[in-house]
């Protein structure tokens, strides 16, 4: 497994890979990897990817005052032995200043998915995602990308960007990976302990019985936000920001009674904040 640390070594093995024909799989991580993670490698392997990579970079620009930048969990050495595990061939970890240097000042705005949900709550996040994210495109050169439905608005905005800025990239949606219980992984799990780690179940736990209600007929989506925040209401030690049903493409609000809906849910329990979804259909829930 190759480790690359600067932008332009990055696109050296991209282009030296792009030259033996292969097809080069990316997906970019901040780290703390988790089952959640491996299994969008699994998935560029399964789409025909014959060089896979990843990236570890905890972006700073996608951030807000007062977040988790300085806190969140890092342990690379872990990351590059789960890393090399599954499979992948090399992995881009660019320092900051290597990704942001002195007078870098262009950013990508994604207009329209961006708004509200975690947009709103989150001030120009989704502009440091969006910028990462072109930023890690243009250095591991891929073919395919993999992101995360767990990250369901945040995939919504990076296939937009691909799409609107002509990369020619194929974006791959990877199923959202759960703990047995139910909580969906993520590396903020590792600020949860003891009460706040069953507490954090109440996000899954509503999703769920939504998807319940939804098999047994219930199609008002209003409804079926209203099961999952009472969910969370009903947990003291939790605190909802948001349960909103949303069209799975457009994530625009859907206020009738449809048979595919997207229910994302928000909420902060003791220093974590979480975030699930679920999308429902006739014929089953994806
Ligand atoms: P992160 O390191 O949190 O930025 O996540 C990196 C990528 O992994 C993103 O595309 C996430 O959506 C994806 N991811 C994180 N958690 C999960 C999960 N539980 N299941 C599937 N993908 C995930």
């Amino acid at each position: 497994m190759e480790l690359l640390r600067t932008p332009g070594a990055m696109q050296g093995w991209a282009d030296a890979r792009r030259r033996e024909g292969r097809r080069i799989g990316f997906a970019p991580t901040m780290g703390c990897l988790h089952a959640g993670h491996v299994s969008l490698y699994g998935l560029l392997r399964e789409r025909g990817c014959d060089a896979v990579a990843a990236s570890i970079f905890v972006n700073p620009t996608q951030f807000g005052p007062g977040e988790d930048f300085e806190k969140y969990p890092r342990d690379e050495e872990r990351d590059l032995a789960m890393l090399g595990e599954a499979g992948v061939d090399a992995v881009y970890l660019p320092g900051v200043a290597d990704m942001y240097p002195e007078g870098s000042r262009t950013f990508v705005e994604v207009d329209g998915v961006s708004r509200g949900l975690c947009g709103e709550i989150r001030p120009g996040h989704f502009r440091g995602v969006a910028t990462v994210v072109a930023k890690l495109f243009n250095a591991a050169r891929p073919h395919v990308a993999a992101f995360g439905e767990k990250d369901f608005q945040q995939l919504a905005v990076i296939r937009a960007m691909a799409r609107d800025l002509d990369f020619g990239i194929e974006i791959l949606g990877a199923p959202i990976v759960r703990e047995s219980d139910g909580l969906a992984m993520s590396s903020r799990n590792k600020y949860l302990e003891g009460p706040d780690r069953v507490a954090a179940l109440c996000l899954s736990r509503g999703l769920f019985r939504a998807e319940r209600l939804f098999r047994a007929g219930e199609r008002d989506p209003l409804a079926l936000a209203d099961a999952v925040r009472s969910e969370i209401r009903g947990e003291p030690r939790a605190s909802l920001e948001y349960a909103e049903a949303r069209d799975p493409e457009t994530l625009i609000p859907v206020t009738s009674p449809t048979g595919r809906v997207t229910l994302l849910v928000a909420a902060r329990v003791g220093p974590a904040r979480l975030i699930d979804n679920i999308t429902l259909q006739e014929g089953g829930a994806q």
